[in-house]
């Protein structure tokens, strides 16, 4: 055949190299791109393709040959091509028969990167659960990528026992990592789950016996090692961004828990709730079928209440704090800070609801673009008093990646006419940083530092100091979870300027106006200004 109808071979398969290998395996024809940078192609002439591919992609390729007719062209397949220096390139392949060549074997080869080292454990990717979530990532959201995956669990049971074998034990460690990362989708989509459990994303078509190889391994260092392994697959069909948010709110769940003794049931229920929990969420946040509740917050010296907090509450287990951090995860908290503003803007327009002030909590992810801003402006539009009525309070609990962008957005409510709150100040390790980068009106000490106050004095100096720091900025202080009138009375001599908590009455589904115990009957209607 001649060298130009291989050329339209090699143009017809779009590929970096076209190798065609006899019905030994023996390369007898190279052109193209070699697998290491800067070589000729027909340097692979006489070699065994074999030799020249990781032992993974060798069983691959021989499973494929198997049953490749002439005429017909295989599904592309991931090959790890051995390069110089120890380094590996990783490509897909598709093998084809050219029926002139027939029983020879042409095979396309398109690269997937550059060649690198593969035992410099500083170039191949870390095996952390994170670097795992972080490749899925990109598997995941790469325009047509293969969607057609499986997230697969591996127990090689005798790993731990092998670090006995000092330098060999580690050897075995080394490659049966190696070997694990190889076979996974990109070549860096394992992760390391245990001692002895790993996990790795893989392509549902290709075809692998890695039981087998790591067995071999163990066996190359003399020892026999447990094999166990299962795969969950993943629905191609749904929103690739809803399956990673999915795959890792379950996988860190489990991991949390420690539940995964046997990871394909446990891991597939948790991912499969998570689903479940995303689509039934989704759905209620549509349907608006939540309901607020309203917790007073009260002037520490005059007892009035000052305006409520709108809490959410959902049916089902979950508590208000877990879904509010399941749909963090899940990235569906914005449309539902949206509509919790939105319910609350209706409470406070409802008759002799006048004298009402309404805060609202938003999560911090809310803000990382203008929709959820925009939003609750366009809701208030026209309706200057209904502003000065809301308060904004951002939640720490989802850290704000962008602190200048946040504050821009936060001015802006600020601008018009919103009062805006830091939630939890303390609880997160950017607290001061959102302090200074944050243009606000009032800081919300967490919980954790009114909480026995009045047998700690270490509290008490930092809150002490936060006031301080606080007037000086011109922002007033809430303190959260009073429970006692010791801490309530704690916090107003420390200058505190309002308070909330049980002592002052709990969320309820209405608010309600006189507050317990400072003023026991205070009269209905009555709301006091900021200072
Ligand atoms: P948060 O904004 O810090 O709300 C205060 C939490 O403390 C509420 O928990 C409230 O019920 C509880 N609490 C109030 N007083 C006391 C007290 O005296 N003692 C004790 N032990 N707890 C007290 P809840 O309602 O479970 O809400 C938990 C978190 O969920 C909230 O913390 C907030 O971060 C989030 N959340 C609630 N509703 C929403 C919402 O509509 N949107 C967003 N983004 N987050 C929300
Ligand atoms: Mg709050
Ligand atoms: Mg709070």
């Amino acid at each position: 055949m001649s060298i130009s109808k291989r050329l339209l071979g090699l143009a017809f398969a779009s590929a970096d190299l076209l190798l065609e290998i006899d019905p030994a395996g023996k390369i007898v024809f190279a052109l193209g791109c070699s697998p290491t940078a800067g070589a000729a192609a027909d340097a692979l002439v006489g070699n065994s393709l074999f030799d020249r591919v990781g032992k993974v992609s060798a069983a691959v390729i021989r499973t494929v040959l198997s049953d490749l007719a002439p005429g017909t062209r295989s599904t592309a397949i991931e090959v790890l091509f051995l390069s110089d220096k120890g380094k590996v390139r990783r490509a897909t392949s598709r093998l084809f028969v050219m029926p002139d060549l027939a029983p020879n074997v042409s095979i396309s080869v398109t690269w997937e990167g550059p060649p690198y080292p593969l035992h410099d454990p500083e170039a191949r990717p870390a095996l952390t659960p994170a670097a795992f979530l972080d490749r899925a990532r990109s598997v995941l959201t790469t325009p047509g990528a293969s969607k057609d995956l499986a997230v697969a669990f591996v127990d090689v049971l005798g790993l731990e026992a092998a670090k006995g074998l000092g330098e060999a034990g580690e050897r075995l460690r080394w490659r049966v990592e190696a070997a694990l990362q190889a076979a996974s989708i990109d070549g860096a989509s394992a992760g390391k789950l245990g001692p002895e459990r790993f996990t790795l994303l893989r392509n549902r078509s290709t075809e692998m016996d890695l039981e087998g190889e790591m067995r071999e391994l163990g066996l190359s260092e003399g020892l026999d090692l447990g094999i166990r392994s299962s795969e969950v697959l993943l629905d191609p069909a749904a929103d690739p961004l809803h399956t990673l948010r999915a795959l890792r709110f379950a996988l860190e769940g489990c991991l949390k828990t420690g539940a995964l003794e046997e990871p394909e049931r446990t891991f597939t229920a948790a991912l499969a709730r998570t689903l479940k929990e995303a689509s039934a969420f989704r759905t209620m946040v549509r349907q608006r079928s939540f309901e607020l509740n309203y917790q007073p917050i009260v002037n520490l010296k005059s007892g009035d209440v000052h305006h409520f907090e709108a809490l959410s509450r959902f049916s089902g287990t979950r508590g208000p704090a877990e879904t509010i951090h399941m749909a963090e995860e899940l990235a569906l908290i914005d449309a539902f800070d949206v509509a919790v503003a939105e319910k609350a803007l209706a409470r406070l327009r409802r008759p002799g609801a006048a004298s009402l002030t309404f805060a609202v909590n938003v999560s911090g992810a809310s803000l990382a673009d203008d929709r959820y801003v925009e939003a609750v402006l366009r809701m208030t539009a026209g309706n200057p008093e209904d502003r000065q009525r809301l308060i904004v309070e951002v939640t720490e609990s989802a850290a704000l990646a962008d602190v200048e962008a946040a504050s821009r957005r936060l001015g802006a409510l600020r601008a018009a006419g919103i009062r805006v709150c830091i939630d939890d100040f303390g609880a997160g390790s950017a607290c001061y940083d959102y302090l200074r980068g944050l243009s606000v009106d009032t800081v919300k000490i967490d919980g954790q530092f009114v909480d026995g106050l009045d047998s700690d004095p270490k509290a008490r100096t930092l809150i002490t100091h936060l006031v301080e720091l606080c007037a000086s900025l011109q922002v007033d202080t809430i303190a959260e979870r009073i429970e006692t009138r010791a801490v309530a009375d704690l916090l107003r001599d420390l200058k505190v300027d309002f308070g909330q908590g049980w002592l002052f009455g709990k969320p309820e589904s209405e608010p309600r106006l006189e507050s317990q115990p400072i003023k026991p009957a205070r009269r209905v209607g009555a709301v006091v200004g900021w200072s």
